[in-house]
């Protein structure tokens, strides 16, 4: 009987499609598997994580995150940050008027 590839003793169930790891059924999330769970980003829950964030520490993926200076913040913690910054700063960010 093949191992689990992720706990290695209990059997093998599934195969992951992301990864083809071969998992058992406790190292199986519906869908793919725990080793490509702790490598996906926790907003979407689609797309690998490329970076976490500089806020949370959670694995983000690029469409979930951006860049805040030198560092890479989640689109959650930027609204967070938005609007503990809040009024203040949208009042200062009128649009200029535009000539034809
Ligand atoms: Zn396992
Ligand atoms: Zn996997
Ligand atoms: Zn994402
Ligand atoms: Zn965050």
């Amino acid at each position: 009987m093949e191992s689990c590839q992720v706990c290695g003793f209990e059997p093998a169930e599934r195969t992951c499609p992301r990864c083809g790891r071969r998992v058992c059924r406790h190292d199986w999330l519906g869908g793919h598997c725990a080793a490509c769970e702790a490598t996906l980003c926790r907003l979407c829950g689609e797309r690998h994580a490329l970076s976490t964030c500089a806020e949370c520490g959670r694995p983000v993926c690029d469409a979930c995150s951006s860049r805040a200076g030198l560092a890479r913040v989640c689109r959650e913690c930027q609204r967070r940050a938005w609007s503990a910054l809040g009024a203040a700063c949208s009042l200062r960010e009128a649009p200029a008027p535009r000539r034809p």
